[in-house]
């Protein structure tokens, strides 16, 4: 009865006000791009699960912690006893440049291995969501996505693959060659419009690469534009959405507020459009409240933000 399952690594972040050479103040925060995305359909009041390795210490605690208490189903993630929890930090260096630094080699996400997907997996959610950063982290994490994908695919389980490209983990070319077969698995693509190529032909642009994936079985593929919205590529052709326009005070977790919002208009049976709707709906919300999650609605918030009378079609 799970309707999400998502797969990945959470991270602690430490968000600073200031530049961090001059030290702190730091605030701790959970991140990562899956526990976002869970998020996002909890808090719409979808059964929603994250699985993962976190560290069998304090920080591991704060991330059971910060996804029990916002309703996510942590029930398979597995303790790690041998490896340090991921870390980032934010550093906000001036009003409107931040920069993130990232200490995850090693980490107990980063060990991710077939075997601890098989037991949530087993219990068929109704979809599966990835990102390409879990392959990104390790061979096993790699194995492990790969196995995910495909094994939901085959048991009619729809995959969400979201291609988040992060530069700082691998090359595009090394991005490619694992990402591009891994979509052919998804039925839902999401992406950048500069990620396109990373799960298609090199330097394909957005049409060659969105034919590619709906010949290689790709049902949506959903290209995000940021304050322009997003559009949505079927065998039916495109739509657009325009953003939902708000005044964007932190747009890191946009995309996977996006994706959040997409996923449950699919779960709800909400056709195309307003799908992408709900989805631009979520990602306003995003970029309008501080932290990557937190600003995220509850159901009844949806037309907080998008008037009452779109709100009723959220
Ligand atoms: P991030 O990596 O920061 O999470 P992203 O690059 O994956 O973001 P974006 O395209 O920036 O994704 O944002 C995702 C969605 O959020 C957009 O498609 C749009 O609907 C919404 N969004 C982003 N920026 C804005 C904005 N300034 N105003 C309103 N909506 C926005």
């Amino acid at each position: 009865d799970l309707d999400l399952l998502t797969v990945g690594e959470a991270l602690v972040s430490l968000r600073s006000s200031g530049p961090l050479a001059v030290g702190g103040p730091l605030t701790m925060h959970l991140a990562g791009a899956e526990s976002n995305v869970a998020i996002g359909l909890a808090r719409l009041g979808h059964r929603a699960a994250w699985v993962g390795r976190v560290s069998d210490d304090e920080l591991g605690e704060f991330v059971l912690r910060q996804l029990r208490a916002e309703g996510v189903d942590t029930a398979g993630v597995r303790r790690d006893p041998d490896r340090p929890s991921g870390l980032m930090f934010l550093e906000r260096r001036t009003a409107d440049v931040s920069r993130v630094r990232y200490h995850r080699a090693g980490s107990a996400g980063s060990a991710l291995c077939v075997d601890d997907l098989r037991a949530p997996l087993a219990a068929g959610p109704r979809l599966l969501h990835l990102t390409g950063i879990t392959p990104a982290l390790s061979d096993s994490a790699r194995d492990a996505a790969t196995w995910a994908v495909r094994t939901a695919a085959e048991s009619g389980i729809p995959v969400c693959l979201d291609v988040n490209y992060r530069s700082g983990l691998w090359s595009r070319e090394q991005a490619r060659s694992t990402l591009a077969p891994l979509a052919g698995y998804a039925s839902v693509v999401v992406a950048s419009a500069d990620e396109l190529d990373l799960v298609a032909e090199p330097d394909a642009d957005e049409n060659a690469a969105v034919a590619d994936l709906l010949r290689g079985g790709v049902r949506t593929v959903l290209v995000k534009l940021g304050a322009d919205g997003a559009r949505a590529h079927t065998a039916d052709g495109v739509r657009h959405v325009p953003a939902v326009p708000v005044t964007a005070v932190d747009t890191v977790g946009a995309g996977d507020a996006f994706t959040a919002g997409y996923l449950s208009g699919h779960l709800d049976g909400l056709d195309l459009v307003d799908r992408l709707r709900r989805a631009v709906a979520l990602g306003a919300f995003a970029v309008a409240g501080h932290g990557d999650w937190e600003g995220l609605p509850r159901r009844d918030e949806l037309s907080l933000i998008t008037g009452s009378a779109a709100g009723t079609t959220l």
